[in-house]
C-alpha cells in the first residue's frame, strides 16, 4: 500500500481554496481527482508510487530550489538501505525530461535543461516575492519549485501527465508544507474565469493548442486585473499574420499545430485583449539543451532534425527557435 492518497494530497489547497471562498472549484477539483483516481486509474500509478516509497524517509530534509539543480538533501549521512534503494526508486520514475534534479547527492540529468529555460525567462518578470503563480503544463514542476524558490507565496501547476506528478511527488514529500501544488489536470479543466493569479506561466504549450488565441483568451481568465502572462513557445521567421502549420509532424513531435512569427504571436496577444505584449526572448534550441541522457534513454532533438542540415526538422521545417514573451491582462 503506497503513502499517497488522492483523498488527502490536495487537503491543504483544498482548505485554503474552501476558506478564500472558492468552493466551486474546491469542489469541482475533488470531483476531478475522483475521475482521475477512482473511476480511470492509470496502470502504471502503483509502480510509480511504490518507486516514490523506495526513496529515503523525509525527516529532517530540506529542498533548495535558488539554483539550477532543484536539491533534495539532509545533514548527516544515508543509511547503507536508503543509499542502496535510491537509485531504484528514482531510476523507477524514468525518463525524466525536466529538470535538473539532486538527490542527497545523485544528480538527475534530464532530457531538458529546463535551468537554461528558467534563466532566459526569470530576467524578463515583475518579481515573484509573494505572488501567486499558476504554472499551465508544468511538467515534472521543476519550474515550479524554482517559481517557490523566487519567492511565490502560493504556486499552482497545471499538467494531466502522472508520471510528472509523481516526479513532483519525489521531491514534495520532502517539503510537504510548501505551498507548491501540481493538479493532475488540463487547463480545460479550471472553471472560467479563476482570476485568480498574480502571475500565469504558459511554456512549451501553445503549439500544442488547435486553438491558440483560445488558448491565450482561457490563461487570461486565470488572471486577475493587471496579472501578468508569460508565454514560451516555438516561433518562426516571417512577417505579421504568418505561421506554419505543419502538415503533420514537427521533429517528430505529433499534435504540433501553429507556429507562429513572433509580430504574429504579439497580434494574437493584442486580439485577445492583453495589454502591452513585448517578445524578451528568442533563442534557438540546441542538442545541449535537449538531448538523451542516462535518465531519458529515447530519442531526443539530434533524432529529430536533419543530420545533413541542422538547421531544419527532419521534415524539413526550420528547427526549433522558442520565443518568450510578457502581456498583462488589463
Ligand atoms: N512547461 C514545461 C513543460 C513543457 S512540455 C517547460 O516549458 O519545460 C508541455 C507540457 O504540457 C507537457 O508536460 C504536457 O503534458 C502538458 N500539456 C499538454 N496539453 C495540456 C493541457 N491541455 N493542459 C495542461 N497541460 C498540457
Amino acid at each position: 500500500m503506497s503513502s499517497f492518497n488522492w483523498q488527502t494530497a490536495w487537503q491543504p489547497l483544498l482548505n485554503s481554496l474552501d476558506q478564500e471562498g472558492y468552493h466551486r472549484w474546491a469542489g469541482l477539483l475533488r470531483e476531478q481527482f475522483y475521475q482521475r483516481f477512482v473511476s480511470n486509474p492509470h496502470g502504471d500509478l502503483p509502480r510509480w508510487l511504490a518507486a516514490i516509497d523506495q526513496l529515503p524517509a523525509a525527516e529532517s530534509a530540506v529542498v533548495n530550489s535558488q539554483s539550477s539543480e532543484v536539491r533534495v538533501d539532509r545533514a548527516g549521512s544515508l543509511s547503507a538501505q536508503e543509499v542502496e534503494s535510491l537509485e531504484p526508486g528514482l531510476r523507477g520514475l524514468m525518463p525524466w525530461r525536466k529538470g535538473p534534479f539532486n538527490f542527497f547527492g545523485t544528480r538527475i540529468d534530464t532530457e531538458w535543461r529546463s535551468d537554461w529555460k528558467w534563466d532566459r525567462v526569470a530576467p524578463a518578470l515583475a518579481s515573484l516575492e509573494g505572488r501567486r503563480v499558476l504554472d499551465v503544463g508544468c511538467g515534472s514542476g521543476y519550474h515550479l519549485w524554482r517559481m517557490h524558490g523566487a519567492g511565490a507565496s502560493e504556486v499552482i501547476g497545471v499538467d494531466p501527465g502522472l508520471l510528472f506528478l509523481c516526479q513532483f511527488l519525489a521531491v514534495k514529500r520532502y517539503t510537504p508544507d510548501a505551498p507548491v501544488h501540481l493538479l493532475p489536470l488540463r487547463v480545460e479543466d479550471l472553471p472560467r474565469p479563476l482570476a485568480r493569479f498574480d502571475t500565469t506561466f504558459s511554456m512549451g504549450v501553445l503549439y500544442h493548442r488547435r486553438s491558440p488565441i483560445d488558448h491565450l483568451l482561457e490563461l487570461k481568465d486565470t488572471l486577475r486585473s493587471g496579472g501578468e502572462l508569460v508565454l514560451e513557445t516555438l516561433v518562426v521567421d516571417g512577417p505579421e499574420g504568418y505561421s506554419l502549420v505543419p502538415e503533420d509532424r514537427y521533429g517528430m513531435m505529433r499534435n504540433v499545430w501553429f507556429l507562429p512569427s513572433c509580430a504574429t504571436l504579439l497580434r494574437w496577444l493584442d486580439r485577445a485583449g492583453y495589454r502591452n505584449a513585448r517578445v524578451v526572448d528568442v533563442t534557438a534550441t540546441t542538442t545541449d539543451e535537449q538531448r538523451s541522457t542516462d535518465w531519458m534513454r529515447f530519442q531526443s532533438l539530434q533524432d529529430f532534425l536533419d543530420p545533413d542540415d541542422p538547421g531544419k526538422t527532419i521534415e524539413g521545417y526550420p528547427g526549433p527557435v522558442r520565443a518568450t514573451l510578457i502581456a498583462e491582462k488589463p
